[in-house]
């Protein structure tokens, strides 16, 4: 099952000449689900990977920076002629600020649902679930963890055959729980495997339930508006520096830290650097890169660089061209 994120926007605040405002596309085998939607999001979208049908959208917070870009993108999935059911989430205040807004996006043809989130609820989206955790960002902002179900332990198909299960369907069956000639799944299965965790910060100042949350992480993703010498900004605004998110990725003991969020005030290798001298395994995502997460078997979380993307597939383009 693939598990990617698709940075659609990685600014902060103010859009850059490089950095859209705050989007993340998260896709999970065949889900679609968008975390935040700033200004210009389906723009973003359409410049790259397409505006796909997503199927839900999580909201950190209110800030303009996070959600000026919903009203736009549901009338364009309208005038699509959508007919896919669509959900909003976020914390408390969702539903007034969607009433606020509906003049804009008028009647729509496809189902919306508004989905005002209570701090710390799960939504599940059937084998994985979404939670939202309480974040120190304002009186309502979430950060959000996609938190998958645990796995079955490895089959030792070896063994197995030791025990006397004939290879064939058999195996499959004991995969899926069942006895078969005496031998139990138990017996052939290693220890329960724990599915990927991706966090995702929102807006916030460093926060002790994030950290909790983000555990063992594969991915966090969080903002670092600050570098330390604007830390008293910091403090003020409920943001947090490079450092106090390295901080939070370090004692989270996450596999891979991606920042975001960015400010157009600082350059993206000062931010990487005042956290790498805390956290190694720090990255400052472009728009439009993405990062995969494999199941931990086979391989660490890693970011494909859009660039890399787009000579790649000039590559092949080229290719196919002098073929022909
Ligand atoms: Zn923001
Ligand atoms: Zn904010």
């Amino acid at each position: 099952m693939d598990l990617s994120l698709f940075f659609a926007g990685t600014g902060g605040s103010v859009p850059g000449a490089s950095r859209g405002l705050p989007a993340i596309l998260v896709r999970r085998g065949s889900d679609k689900l968008l975390f935040d939607c700033g200004e210009g999001t389906q723009r973003q979208l359409v410049q790259s990977v397409g505006l796909l049908e997503i199927d839900s959208v999580f909201l950190t917070h209110f800030h303009a920076d996070h959600w000026l870009g919903l009203p736009g993108m549901l009338k364009t999935f309208a005038l699509r002629g959508r007919e896919q059911p669509l959900t909003i989430y976020g914390p408390s205040g969702l539903n007034d600020l969607m009433a606020g807004v509906r003049f804009i996006y008028g009647r729509l043809p496809y189902e919306l649902t508004i989905s005002e989130l209570a701090p710390k609820e799960t939504v599940s989206g059937g084998d994985y679930r979404v939670a939202a955790i309480p974040v120190r960002h304002g009186p309502r902002a979430f950060g959000y963890a996609l938190i998958e179900d645990e796995r079955p332990g490895e089959f030792d198909p070896l063994l197995a055959e030791r025990l006397g299960v004939k290879a064939g369907p058999d195996f499959g069956r004991l995969q899926r729980g069942e006895t078969i000639d005496g031998v139990a799944p138990a017996q052939v299965m290693g220890p329960v495997r724990h599915g990927r965790k991706i966090v995702i910060s929102g807006d916030t100042a460093p926060c002790e339930l994030l950290v909790a949350a983000a555990h063992r992480a594969d991915v966090l993703v969080h903002e670092a508006t600050f570098i330390e010498e604007d830390s008293e900004r910091a403090l003020e605004t409920e943001h947090s520096t490079a450092r106090q998110a390295a901080t939070v990725a370090s004692e989270a003991e996450v596999s891979l830290l991606a920042l975001t969020h960015l400010s157009t005030r600082y350059f993206a290798r000062e931010i990487r650097a005042e956290a790498r001298s805390v956290f190694a395994a720090t990255e400052t995502p472009r728009d439009f890169d993405t990062i995969e997460v494999p199941f931990p078997e086979r391989g660490q979380a890693r970011v494909l660089r859009w660039s890399d993307r787009l000579r790649a597939s000039e590559t092949l383009r080229e290719g196919t061209g002098s073929a022909a």
